[in-house]
């Protein structure tokens, strides 16, 4: 379960031009946050997600009036903790801290927030047999000139065979998508910009933790929950946004940090409609079903990862890092196989076909040692309609016109706006509020 190592990067890169917030972290930012530059008007922010909450959190330090509307009862969106399964805290949505080169990993050093490097070695399901060597090498998707096609096509045209379309597919999983809509060559353009470093982390207590306690904790009472926000209406000197409740709120500035699916499937109507070449952008984000199921068992009877399963392409032991003496297996399920386990429409079916391909695999000790399980399913839930944005075929530059301002009046953060090439991740998201915020005050100083 290692991004980065997936693709094979290796060593740090450095930081280069990226702005760093400085409220939280590096003071070197804070004489730039454009100190002399304030805003007497009010900024409402849609979503209480890390991106959602960290622009709060920089409006909040500027001294800006703002309020956050979120549509369910509670902030992460796509992080959360589950308690009481396990003897541990389980992250529930993002779980590993990609690299030690970000913003929030200046925030872990500051806090003293114990993590573990994960270097967990990976285990293949490979023509019928668990093996720790393949015979070919299948991290083949960075470099220069990739076409664009997708992964499993590139994979093939490069000697790869059928037995290795599991592990493909594990391996576009963890971009979020199938194998079969991923561009090889967009997703290396994405990569070339990673600057944040190569090693993962897990955490002590969770990744969720560390946004609550050391942001979210700061913005909660200007939050609204329950507040989906159905209508934007920016034709005017000020902004109307309203919500499913019938309320109305007005405000001279928005950033909207809604996932990119909801946008999509335009869960929201704006007045007037978004600039056409921004719809067409958005329409090319690739953004697919995605689920973590957590499956307890009396015993360890599994590799740390293992890798290329037909159900699952990717199950890793979920206790690195933890004090605890339970066992917890991990299933990261992403694209055509988590829309396969989600047609089959509850989590005991879930379950059972996750058990199912792990007896086959550990020679039936999953049905023997089996406990509990725990199914967390972001296909459908309403307000998050997937897993993480990715890059598909023909992407171009729809992230970078996706994410420009509109009328100086509507800014887009989200993961999926991040143009850094973090996009898909926590610190991706908190750069993307970071950047929203930055360039509406930038418009405001010229
Ligand atoms: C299964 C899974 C595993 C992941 N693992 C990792 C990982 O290990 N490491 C990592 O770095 N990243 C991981 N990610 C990605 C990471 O979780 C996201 O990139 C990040 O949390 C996104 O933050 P965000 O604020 O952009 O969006 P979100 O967290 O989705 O927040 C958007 C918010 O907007 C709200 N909203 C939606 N529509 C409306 C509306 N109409 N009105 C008001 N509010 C609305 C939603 O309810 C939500 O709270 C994972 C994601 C998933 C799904």
């Amino acid at each position: 379960m290692n991004r980065r190592d997936f693709l094979k990067r290796s060593g740090l890169i450095s930081l280069g031009g990226i702005l760093l917030p400085s409220v939280l972290v590096p003071s070197c930012r804070k004489e730039t946050l454009l100190q002399d530059v304030s805003f007497s008007g009010k900024v409402i922010v849609i979503g209480a997600g890390a991106s959602g909450l960290y622009a709060g959190y920089i409006l909040k330090s500027k001294g800006i009036d703002y309020n956050i509307l979120e549509a369910t009862s509670t902030h992460g969106g796509r992080m959360g903790k589950l308690t009481g399964f396990a003897d541990y805290i389980i992250d529930t949505g993002a779980q590993w801290m990609h690299g030690n080169n970000s913003i929030l990993a200046d925030l872990v050093r500051s806090t003293g927030t114990t993590i573990t490097r994960d270097d967990s070695e990976l285990t293949y399901w490979f023509n019928n047999q668990l093996v720790s060597e393949l015979p070919s090498d299948p991290f083949i998707f960075e470099g220069q000139n990739l076409p664009d096609i997708s992964f499993k096509d590139y994979a093939h045209q490069q000697g790869l065979d059928s037995r290795f379309d599991n592990i493909v597919e594990a391996i576009a999983g963890d971009q979020g998508a199938s194998a079969t809509a991923l561009s090889a060559y967009w997703n290396s353009k994405d990569e070339e910009n990673w600057v944040s470093g190569d090693e993962d982390y897990k955490f002590r207590s969770s990744y969720f933790d560390l946004i609550n306690d050391h942001i979210a904790s700061h913005v909660a009472d200007r939050i609204t929950y329950n507040c989906p926000v159905t209508e934007i209406d920016y034709g005017g000197d000020r902004i109307t946004v309203r919500d499913g409740n019938g309320g109305e709120w007005i405000c001279d500035k928005l950033i909207i940090t809604v996932p990119v699916s909801i946008l999509k499937m335009n869960a929201i109507t704006f007045t007037p409609a978004l600039p056409v070449e921004k719809t067409a952008a958005i329409s090319r984000f690739g953004m697919g079903p995605g689920m973590k199921v957590f499956l307890k068992f009396s015993s360890a009877f599994y590799n740390a990862v293992t890798y290329g399963g037909s159900v699952c392409g990717a199950y890793a032991d979920d206790t690195l890092g933890k004090i605890t003496s339970d066992h917890v297996l991990l299933a990261f399920v992403m694209g055509d196989q988590a829309a396969a386990l989600n047609a089959l429409g509850n989590d005991t079916a879930i379950t059972n076909a996750l058990l199912q391909e792990l007896d086959t695999m550990y020679g039936g000790q999953a049905t023997a040692t089996f406990i509990n399980s725990s199914v967390h399913n972001y296909t459908n839930m309403p307000f998050i309609q997937g897993a993480y944005s990715y890059s598909t075929i023909g992407m171009d530059n729809a992230r970078n016109i996706a994410s420009q301002p509109v009328n100086n009046k509507l800014y887009f953060a989200g993961e999926a706006m991040n143009t850094n090439g973090h996009h898909q991740t926590v610190h991706g998201a908190v750069e993307a509020g970071y950047n929203a915020v930055i360039s509406m005050l930038s418009a405001l100083d010229q």
